[in-house]
């Protein structure tokens, strides 16, 4: 018997106490994991997601700038990341974060944003 068969035939034995003993590992664990997460995005989102840190780039990263079409702030984003959206979703950035994106959805925002005014000023125009 191979080792991996003999893990497996220990595991079909053992399978209720096994997972009962990982259930109680990760819920008591769980906090710890999330604050750890919480850390190291809010450093992602302080550092390359902000466009005048200059830790970020060192080691020749590239990045693509954009500017946020509600809020204007500028923040950039990896070109990787852009690239790969772009092929499977086929769209670029364009909102800051979701509150951003949020926004651009109700309908207050879509008669007071610029592409609307502009399509105002034509129509008035013609
Ligand atoms: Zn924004």
């Amino acid at each position: 018997m191979t080792r991996a068969a003999a893990a497996k035939r220990y595991y079909e034995k053992n399978k209720i106490a096994i997972n009962s003993k990982s259930k109680l590992y990760y819920q008591s664990h769980s906090e710890k994991w999330i604050d750890y997460n919480k850390k190291l995005s809010s450093y992602y989102n302080k550092c390359v997601f902000n466009p005048a840190c200059k830790k970020v780039g060192g080691r020749g990263a590239k990045f693509y700038n954009y500017f946020c079409l509600v809020c204007g702030k500028e923040k950039r984003v990896l070109l990787s990341h852009v690239e790969y959206n772009y092929k499977i979703e086929g769209r670029l950035p364009k909102y800051c974060s979701r509150k951003c994106y949020g926004v651009s959805l109700s309908k207050k925002w879509r008669e007071r944003s610029p592409y609307a005014q502009k399509i105002k000023k034509l129509l008035k125009t013609v």
